[in-house]
Order: structure tokens, then C-alpha cells, then sequence
């Protein structure tokens, strides 16, 4: 260095440099349960299926949920079923977490019961919330007053049928889609969960493909899940045929069967996007081992696992 040259002065950085950007993360949907509102095993039930499941608790499925974080590690519920503590646990591990943290939202699709019952674990015997924002159509709501269900949760506008944030910085936005579903207190609705890079349907209850795809103009499944412009579609998979409750009469719990989507659906092309069956009730075959499974995913489409893992 030539003696005229005087070394450049250090400057520490100004303050605002030092501040940690917040992180961005993936916007991350697990899938919190795949069973039908009364899980598995099911009460009073001693199939070979549910008495398994009594035995060994690896053979037990919660009923559905969906745990969305969003990209400032928020975190939102779609679905309140009484599996909630062990729910939340499964989220946390699946997203690495230590511990088991509150979500900062929750949406309901309807009001039926796997769909709500756990609801009071927000309120005072539990975690004591107030204010939690809660999101469900306006009928959802108000039935849920009158039940006086609302106490741990904002008294939350119904959602509007176009898209919304469930938070401000979330980085995903939720669109309610209405569906017919023997609404007796209430109307039912999917939900779409659109992140950066994919969006998700959610349909755990719909009670047949004609009035639903009647009800949105569409001709064929592919036609409105292309209409709703989503990649990856949750759908009602509650029986695989009529068959599948000899004791029931099936009219009373009406859902498009696997069988008649199946053959709507028939083998996946190209460009169509993926499907995965939800909402299993526990007499499903879907949930066991046998060719049933095997049938679907021959022609391209997948069951669901509970803890499974998609980024939007
Ligand atoms: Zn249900
Ligand atoms: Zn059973």
C-alpha cells in the first residue's frame, strides 16, 4: 500500500440492514385425518376393521381435517373433529415442530358431525380462546350461534364466495364452493386452498356427482375441476359401492360411491390432476389392503394418507 493511501474506513452496517428478513416458507396443506365423521374405529362398531384399530392405535384414523401453514408460518384449520389433540400433534410433527401450536384460524365446510365436534376444545375446559377467527357460510353460522358454539371465536362475518386470506400475510388465499349435501340445519360447501404454486379442493361431503356438477354447470367431474382451476382434488370417498352397508339404509347417508366416480373418471390422461380419496368410511375397502385399492390406482388415481404432505 502506497503511504498516501489511507484504508478505507470501516462503517458498520446501518441498523435497519441487521434486521432478519421474516423467513418465507412453503405453503404446506397435511392432511390432519382421511375418515368419515365417526372415524375408525367407529362406536359401536366390532368389524374386523374397527376392532383392529382398537388393538393397535397405528390402525386408527381421525376424521378429516385439513393443517394449511402458510408461507409466515401461520397456521389455519379446515375442520374441527373431535381427534383435534392428537391432530395437532400430527401437524406439528409433520411440519418439524417441537411443539404443538394454536391455530390461527378455522374454517368449517358444514356442520355435520365429525365436522365440529371439536369446536368446545377452543373454549374454556380447554384452551380458553377468544377471538379466533372462524370462517363458514352464514346458515353455518348461524346455526352454530344458536347451538351457542361461538364463544372461543370472532363473530366472524360469513365468508364471502370469492376468494379470501384467513390471515394477512398468509401467502395462500381460501375460495368457498357450494355443494348439495342434505342440508338440514345448514348449507355445505368445499373449500380451495390456492398457494403460490398449487391449489387444492377439499370435498369431503357432497351427496351425488348430477346435482353437484347440475348445481355449477358442468358436464363431467374433469370439466369443473378444470372450471375451478385446482391441480390436486381431496374428494368424498365415504363407500366404495352401495353395497357396503347391509344394515343401513344407504339413502339415509347419500355420497357419490368410488365406484360411479371411478367410472366417470375413468383412467387419468395427461394434464389431468391428481385425486385422492378422502372421508373413508370405516366399511370402506379403501382403507384396507385389497384389490379395491388396486383398481383405483391402476387407473391413476390415489387413496389419501392421513400425515400426508402437499406444498402449494
Ligand atoms: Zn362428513
Ligand atoms: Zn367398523
Amino acid at each position: 500500500m502506497a503511504p498516501s493511501e489511507q484504508p478505507t474506513q470501516f462503517r458498520y452496517p446501518s441498523a435497519s440492514f441487521l434486521i432478519p428478513l421474516p423467513r418465507i416458507m412453503e405453503v404446506t396443506l397435511v392432511l390432519l385425518g382421511i375418515a368419515q365423521d365417526g372415524g375408525v374405529p367407529h362406536a359401536g362398531c366390532s368389524c374386523v376393521r374397527c376392532m383392529a384399530a382398537h388393538r393397535d392405535p397405528s390402525l386408527r384414523r381421525h376424521p378429516v381435517a385439513c393443517g394449511i401453514r402458510g408461507s409466515d408460518g401461520s397456521l389455519h384449520l379446515v375442520e374441527a373433529s373431535r381427534s383435534l389433540p392428537d391432530q395437532m400433534w400430527l401437524w406439528a410433527e409433520a411440519m418439524g415442530a417441537e411443539g404443538v401450536a394454536r391455530p390461527d384460524s378455522v374454517s368449517l365446510t358444514h356442520i355435520h358431525l365429525g365436522h365440529i365436534d371439536g369446536l368446545g376444545q377452543f373454549g374454556n375446559e380447554v384452551m380458553g380462546c377468544s377471538e379466533l377467527p372462524l370462517f363458514a357460510s352464514a346458515s353455518v353460522l348461524e346455526e352454530l350461534a344458536k347451538r351457542e358454539m361461538l364463544g372461543p371465536f370472532e363473530a366472524t362475518e360469513a365468508v364471502p364466495m370469492e376468494r379470501f386470506s384467513p390471515s394477512v400475510n398468509c401467502g395462500f388465499e381460501m375460495e368457498f364452493v357450494p355443494v348439495p349435501h342434505r342440508d338440514e340445519h345448514a348449507d355445505t360447501h368445499a373449500v380451495i386452498i390456492r398457494g403460490p404454486s398449487h391449489s387444492v379442493l377439499f370435498l369431503p361431503d357432497h351427496d351425488d356427482w348430477a346435482q353437484t356438477l347440475n348445481r355449477h354447470g358442468a358436464n363431467s367431474i374433469r370439466q369443473w375441476l378444470s372450471d375451478l382451476d385446482v391441480d390436486i382434488a381431496l374428494l368424498d370417498g365415504s363407500f366404495w359401492d352401495s353395497s357396503e352397508l347391509p344394515n343401513r339404509d344407504m339413502s339415509e347417508v347419500p355420497h357419490p360411491t368410488v365406484t360411479e366416480t371411478l367410472a366417470r373418471l375413468g383412467e387419468r390422461v395427461e394434464g389431468d390432476v391428481e385425486i385422492h380419496f378422502i372421508h373413508l368410511n370405516h366399511s370402506n375397502p379403501l382403507l384396507g389392503q385389497g384389490p379395491e385399492v388396486e383398481e383405483l390406482t391402476d387407473l391413476g388415481w390415489q387413496v389419501s394418507a392421513q400425515g400426508q404432505q402437499f406444498t402449494l
